[in-house]
């Protein structure tokens, strides 16, 4: 069985800048508001017959949402992004543009792209591992996760891992 959460109406929400880099229209820094939709697949099991709390599933997001939000966002495997410096400040040149940012401004991410296609499965890959960590602790049995991240509404993009 599947569980839904809509990022609209559970506020799984950030708002962020971005670039990406050499794009047309995107390769300056500009901003969204994000949302982000969530499934979890699994078996229902436990006391409650739940496939997965909603609760547990909204405060991992919540606080994976957070880390981004009104922040920079910086993909530190970006082969585009040549970094200066990280420590205080985050220097960086993408071709011939400098950028020089306060570290406490930017979330740097694991990651080769801020796209919503990369974030999403950077999100889908944090929310599976937990919930596949707490398979030892509490009753749940989880088959795969979706994420969609949405930039703005109408558009997002949606990765999903299975076991
Ligand atoms: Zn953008």
């Amino acid at each position: 069985m599947k569980v839904v959460i809509n990022g609209i109406h559970a506020n799984l929400r950030f708002s962020s800048a971005h670039m990406i880099p050499g794009h047309q229209f995107c390769g300056g820094i500009h901003g969204h508001s994000y949302h982000v939709d969530v499934q979890v697949d699994g078996e229902r099991c436990g006391e409650f017959g739940f496939v997965v709390d909603f609760k547990k599933v909204k405060d991992l997001m919540r606080d994976l949402c957070a880390e981004l939000d009104h922040k920079v966002l910086i993909p530190l495997e970006s082969d585009d992004i040549r970094f200066n410096n990280l420590e205080g400040s985050v220097d960086f040149s993408i071709r011939a543009k400098g950028y020089s940012l306060p570290l406490e401004d930017c979330c740097l991410l694991p990651i080769k792209s801020t796209s919503a296609e990369e974030l999403a499965e950077y999100f889908a890959g944090k929310l599976y591992k937990s919930l596949k960590e707490d398979e030892n602790t509490s009753e749940i049995k989880i088959d795969s996760v979706q994420v969609c991240v949405n930039e703005g509404i109408g558009q997002g993009a949606y990765f999903e891992i299975k076991d």
